[in-house]
């Protein structure tokens, strides 16, 4: 039993590798086009992103992320992603911290 390999991903925006589980996928799908793909699974070109406000208005502001989906995102997928860029803003400094520290941030509390 040896030690699980960890699948790396590179952000488009910040190429940043990280283990896949901290990056969140994009995924471009034949029938409900550019979504987000919480579960990792779904079949499609895909591009990663970090759980980073920043990196997700950089990559939809210079188009990298229609460059990396070869697609155009319509205003609505824009939309889409953009609102789940938003939802990501509370999240940063913690992801930061836990960065810096590891897990001893959750151990003090
Ligand atoms: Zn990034």
């Amino acid at each position: 039993m040896g030690r699980k390999h960890i699948p790396q991903r590179t952000c488009i925006e910040c190429r940043i590798t990280r283990p896949k589980r901290e990056l969140v996928r994009i995924v471009r799908l034949a029938e409900d086009g550019v979504t987000i793909d919480e579960t990792g699974k779904k079949s499609g070109r895909g591009a990663y992103l970090c759980r980073r406000k920043a990196c997700w208005e950089g990559a939809l502001s210079c188009g990298r992320l229609e460059h990396a989906l070869k697609t155009f995102l319509t205003d609505e997928e824009k939309g889409r992603l953009r609102a789940f860029a938003d939802s990501l803003s509370g999240v940063k400094e913690l992801e930061d911290m836990q960065a810096r520290t590891g897990s001893s941030a959750e151990q003090r509390r």
